[in-house]
């Protein structure tokens, strides 16, 4: 096995239940891949912002079987927009009312296709068509340009005009299955004591079933070699039957593109990704009084700031305030590889222009993250590209979040795609 994301480790713990010996080789020094965490004041934290949603029950199901499911807190949280110039509340009826951009036949044509588009079951009308295009045709250009438009140029930059209504489709139609809204905005499920809490479990249990997890040692190389495969990592070498890549494709291609058929690598070669770069403040104010704040302005350098602390009680964290800024940028963008003071020389005096006492003196300590592979980019006709769970060279299987769809990837489907491909995989022993 290739990978001891969430994903992977829920294989794992699918296949050592059935007896099969079972070895997990990671990369990064511990479990958890993009839901790691990092200490901040002697409190785990995900080094990218974590929440689930009430409508992720496969995530919930699958704590509740770990006993962590009474550990999930479903706490209120305040979003807002960052737009011409100012913040407005959002997310809210009662909100939607004040927000300034839009003006009244504006925010009706936004409230009734927004419901119609909840209520739709069929996933075809939105598959082939772009979101810019279906959003202006449905809800106005208005709604597009100052709303939607800006929020998906943050996150998939050149690519904002293509990404597929399907993805915009899917996200609402399942926030309008959350079913647990206050007054207060949307309730959201964060782990007691962080998200690692099931992911340690789960390792835990993987073990206990007579797994081996080996962290901190890359796979480099797989090799066909009798009947089965050659695993080559950075620390030697190890036989095995079967593989399952529980990784992002380019990870895949790096270590097995040898051993996949040239259709099957053209098709891999189409998929597309943003990364993400991600800083956290630790400081001794609040930046906003929102958890969730978009910016939909394409002059801001970031694309969103998560204030963990508006969500959960600081007092956890030693009485920290604790501000992430999120940034989706394609893999071609320097910034994805500059280094964490470039990065804050660039965002500072945006924070500052959001909320003008906002002060350099309020960081108390500063921690700089980046994933290479964050977010799928969907555009028409993905369904058509999505790489199946068996490769071409019989025993390689492949588990990855572009596989994920129509939702969005997630831990919820990185459990489920990970339960799938080990069904997938116990099938072809002959187990059910
Ligand atoms: C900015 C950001 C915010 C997010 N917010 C949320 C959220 O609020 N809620 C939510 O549910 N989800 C969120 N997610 C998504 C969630 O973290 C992922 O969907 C989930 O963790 C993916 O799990 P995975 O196992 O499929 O992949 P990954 O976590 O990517 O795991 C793959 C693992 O494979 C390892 N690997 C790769 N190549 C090799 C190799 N050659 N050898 C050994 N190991 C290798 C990697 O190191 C990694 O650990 C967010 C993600 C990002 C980036």
């Amino acid at each position: 096995m290739v990978g001891a994301g969430l994903a992977g480790l829920t294989a794992a713990l699918r296949l050592t239940g059935k007896g099969y010996p079972v070895r997990v080789q990671e990369r990064y020094p511990g479990t958890g891949g993009l839901a790691r965490v990092v200490e901040i004041g002697g409190e785990p934290l995900e080094v990218f912002y974590h929440h689930v949603f009430t409508s992720d029950t496969d995530y919930v199901r699958f704590a509740g079987e770990l006993g962590l499911a009474g550990e999930i807190e479903w706490l209120p949280s305040r979003m807002g927009i960052w737009t011409r110039g100012r913040l407005w509340d959002f997310g809210t009826p009662a909100s939607l009312l004040r927000f300034g951009p839009l003006g009244l036949v504006d925010k009706l044509r936004f409230v009734v296709s927004t419901l119609l588009l909840q209520r739709a079951e069929d996933p075809a009308p939105f598959e082939d068509v772009p979101a810019s295009e279906w959003i202006r045709r449905h809800q106005g250009s208005r709604v597009w340009d100052d709303v939607w438009g800006p929020l998906f140029h943050q996150k998939f930059d050149r690519y904002a005009d293509q990404v597929a209504m399907v993805w915009l489709w899917r996200k609402l139609y399942l926030r309008g299955r959350s079913r647990t809204r206050s007054g207060m905005g949307e309730r959201l499920g964060y782990m007691r004591g962080s998200f690692d809490r099931l992911t340690s479990a789960l390792a835990a249990r993987v073990q206990e079933q007579g797994g081996v997890i080996h962290t901190g040692d890359p796979v480099t190389r797989i090799e066909r070699s009798g009947g089965g495969f050659t695993v080559h990592t950075r620390a030697g070498e190890h036989r095995a039957d079967l593989v399952l890549v529980a990784a992002p494709v380019p990870d895949y291609l790096e270590i097995a593109a040898p051993l996949l058929e040239p259709a099957e690598l053209s098709r891999l070669g189409e998929l597309k990704a943003t990364g993400a770069i991600c800083t956290i403040l630790e400081m001794d104010h609040s930046l906003t009084p929102y958890y969730w704040l978009n910016i939909a302005d394409p002059d801001m350098p970031f694309g969103g700031l998560i204030e963990h602390t508006n969500y959960i009680p600081r007092e956890r964290y030693g009485g920290r305030h604790i501000l992430y800024i999120s940034n989706y940028v394609l893999p071609d963008d320097p910034l994805l590889h500059a280094p964490k003071n470039e990065v804050l020389d660039l965002y500072l005096p945006a924070l500052r222009h959001i909320n003008p006492a906002f002060d350099a003196g309020w960081i108390t300590a500063s921690h700089h993250f980046r994933a290479d592979y964050a977010q799928p980019i969907v555009l028409p006709g993905y369904r058509r590209l999505i790489p199946p769970m068996r490769a071409s060279t019989p025993g390689l299987y492949l588990c990855t979040m572009a596989q994920i769809y129509p939702e969005d990837r997630g831990q919820n489907y990185a459990i489920l795609y990970g339960e799938r491909a080990a069904e997938t995989i116990l099938k072809d022993l002959g187990q059910h």
